[in-house]
């Protein structure tokens, strides 16, 4: 496990991925008014984005003509943020240098993270083998 100690150990902060920002109408509803922007910033789909957040806060949202995303429920732009980290920790950022330039590649029915910077691809589909030999489970979901 060690090449996972070693990735955990950087701050979050090192991200270049703007904090959402948040507004809420009403008392039942937030709404992500940089999504589209989120979404550009980290090379991904607003609805795979959208899946996992809804996914993480076991709501449902939906998106408007300006991909701007509105979540049924209360939430602090805090929380939002943390989710927004882990999915890129997990669908964006490039596990061999830390670029967030990368592409979700779908091949054989595995997906991998396939880095435009380094040009290496890494299988977060099933299997992800460490330094030392063992292999760590990661599950894939709405890609
Ligand atoms: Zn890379």
């Amino acid at each position: 496990m060690a090449y996972y100690y070693a990735r955990r150990a950087r701050p979050v902060e090192r991200r270049d991925i703007s904090p959402p920002r948040v507004r809420h109408e009403g008392i039942k509803k937030t709404v992500i008014v940089n999504f589209a922007d989120l979404c550009l910033s980290m090379h991904r789909r607003p609805e795979h984005v959208m899946s996992f957040l809804e996914a993480e806060l076991r709501t449902t949202g939906s998106l408007d003509s300006y991909h701007k995303l509105k979540l049924n429920g209360r939430f602090v732009p805090k929380n939002l943020e943390e989710i927004l980290m882990r999915y890129a920790d997990k669908y964006v950022i490039s596990y061999y240098c830390d670029s967030q330039n990368t592409s979700l590649v779908k091949h054989s029915g595995e997906v991998f993270i396939s880095c435009n910077k380094c040009l290496r691809t890494c299988n977060i589909g099933l299997l992800i083998s460490s330094a030392s030999g063992k292999l760590r489970m990661r599950i894939i979901i709405f890609v």
